[in-house]
């Protein structure tokens, strides 16, 4: 490793390459508590050309390489998967490179995160439209377009990110660059729009987790922010599950162009109320689900229509408005007008101190959703024996459940789910045990709602290789996921592991 490390040396400033242990113990983990893989380099470059010189490196060294955007994945994928490897941190690559404003047009370097392009396009009257993922305060844009990332508001009008996506720089495992979309054509000054001048090749660099190549510009529509918007929260009835499903396809049916609708279960209004991280719902007399929507509109006529047409809906399906101030508990206005969309996301992964989520988030039809909430609750008590075992040491059980559903464009909803629990690490003991009920019941809570024939959108190490292991793609699809990766990464540099294309045992 010692001759590699002085090889990169060569390519970037000494201030940007590292092999401290404290440094690589930093890139070793992502969200979850179970995976961790520690790097034996971390590199932060600041241009292409640097990265594909590391690349080169990487394939003469048969060395692996892991991007890495806002690390804030949750299937581990974003640091090695075993020990080992370069973690490539693209978060110095953060500039905005043009904002073409007749074109409505804004291309940026890849590390640049949600909230620092959001916030530079507000100054012109103008928004991503989809706002990224929840955790848009850290996460990255290429790490957005890695995941097909959505939640962070605007996806039930734009849906997921990959929508917005107009042309990719994207550095090839062998360190070659192409330029995607109309930019293929290298007459193209500007790029301009995705699909032309044949196949549309930058899919297969949306949503790849980040294993068939690293992207590095990035250019995206932008929206004129309209100027109104309305934002109102709902305490469901009973049966909340059918009824807000049936919310959310009555809002479609009626064409009405809603912003956000999220649907947030009784568990979580229970917990965040008495974590007091939702105190505005304190005075709720019944801690039952509820649901929000925010619209918007360019002028105030527009914007009554559209609030009328989804007030109806509300009420014909008995939902009580909570009323229209924060203090009321309206949390979508809350949620939109103090909170800047992805605050609320970031407090809730750290919800209990101690405790950290182990979960599952999944694109499924609208009408499918409650049954696979039911089936979440169904799991959690055939899997009490297990539970019971972290139970006993912690003396806190794991809490099982749904987070948020979130309306996406279409019929689709976004459903967060799983569970959190502890670290093996508790109360000043090793306890093995733990870590072994975590991975049994992480991987059957995962397997379980893969059968639902979800879709997973974001799948790092942990999901990818689940969705191989339990044969969920088909052997034809499979084959030619692994035969694309063999062209574009001869040597398997990037992102070694992940789907399983080498087996566990990297011997094939
Ligand atoms: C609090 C919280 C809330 C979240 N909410 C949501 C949500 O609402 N919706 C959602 O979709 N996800 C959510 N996530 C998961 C995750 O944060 C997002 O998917 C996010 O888009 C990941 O971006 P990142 O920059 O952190 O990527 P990273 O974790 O750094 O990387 C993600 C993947 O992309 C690859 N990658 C990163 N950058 C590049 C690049 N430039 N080129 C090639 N590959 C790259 C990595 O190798 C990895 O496989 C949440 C996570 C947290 C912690």
């Amino acid at each position: 490793m010692t001759e590699i490390y002085q090889k990169l040396l060569n390519l970037v400033n000494k201030n940007r390459i590292s092999n401290n242990i404290y440094v690589r113990h930093a890139y070793s983990r992502n969200v979850d508590i179970l995976l961790q893989g520690i790097p034996d380099i971390v590199i932060r470059p600041t241009s292409v050309e640097e990265i594909s010189e590391i690349l080169k490196v990487a394939n003469e060294e048969n060395v692996a390489i892991i991007p890495r955007g806002g690390g804030d994945c949750e299937f581990g994928g974003s640091k090695p998967i075993n020990n080992g490897g370069i973690v490539l941190d693209l978060k110095a690559m953060d500039r905005i490179i043009n904002l073409d404003q007749d074109n409505l047009l804004v291309t940026v370097e890849a590390g640049i995160s949600w909230a620092k392009l959001n916030e530079y396009l507000c100054h012109f009257g103008l928004y991503t439209g989809c706002m990224g993922p929840g955790s848009g305060m850290t996460a990255s844009i290429g790490g957005g377009i890695s995941h097909h990332s959505v939640g962070g508001g605007g996806c039930a009008k734009y849906g997921a990110c990959t929508n917005q996506l107009v042309s990719l720089e994207v550095v090839l495992p062998t360190g070659d660059i192409i330029e995607t979309g109309s930019s293929s054509n290298k007459f193209t000054k500007n790029p301009f729009n995705r699909f032309g001048n044949g196949p549309d090749l930058m899919g297969l660099f949306c949503g790849d987790n980040g294993i068939y190549g690293i992207k590095t510009k990035i250019t995206l529509k932008v929206f004129p922010k309209p100027e109104y918007a309305t934002y109102k929260t709902f305490q469901l009835p009973r049966k909340e599950r059918e009824v807000s499903a049936n919310i959310m396809m009555q809002v479609r049916q009626k064409g009405i162009d809603v912003y956000d609708l999220m649907y947030i279960m009784d568990l979580l209004v229970r917990v965040t109320t008495q974590e007091k991280f939702m105190p505005l719902w304190e005075h709720l007399k019944k801690k039952r689900g509820v649901i929000f929507y925010t619209i918007e509109a360019n002028s105030e006529q527009q914007l009554e229509q559209e609030v009328k047409k989804l007030d109806n809906i509300m009420k014909n399906n008995n939902c009580e408005d909570l009323g229209p101030e924060i203090s009321d508990g309206n949390i979508a206005k809350w949620h939109y007008t103090e909170q800047g969309h992805w605050q609320f996301y970031h407090n809730l992964w750290g919800i209990f101190p101690t405790m950290q989520p182990l979960s599952a988030e999944c694109f499924a039809p609208i009408n499918k959703y409650p049954m696979i909430l039911d089936d979440i609750d169904q799991w959690d008590q055939e899997h009490n024996a297990d539970i019971q075992k972290i139970f006993e040491i912690t003396k806190t059980r794991p809490i099982v459940g749904s987070g948020p559903v979130v309306l996406i464009d279409g019929n689709n909803v976004e459903i967060t789910c799983g569970f959190t629990s502890f670290w093996k690490y508790f109360d000043g003991k090793l306890h093995d045990i733990i870590e072994e009920t975590n991975y049994k019941l992480w991987s059957s809570i995962l397997e379980r709602v893969t059968k639902h024939g979800v879709q997973w959108y974001m799948m790092g190490d942990y999901m990818s290789r689940l969705m191989v292991d339990i044969g969920a793609y088909s052997n034809e699809y499979y084959q030619l996921m692994k035969s694309i990766k063999k062209v574009v990464d001869p040597n398997m540099i990037l992102s070694r592991g992940k789907f399983n294309f080498w087996g566990d045992n990297r011997s094939e």
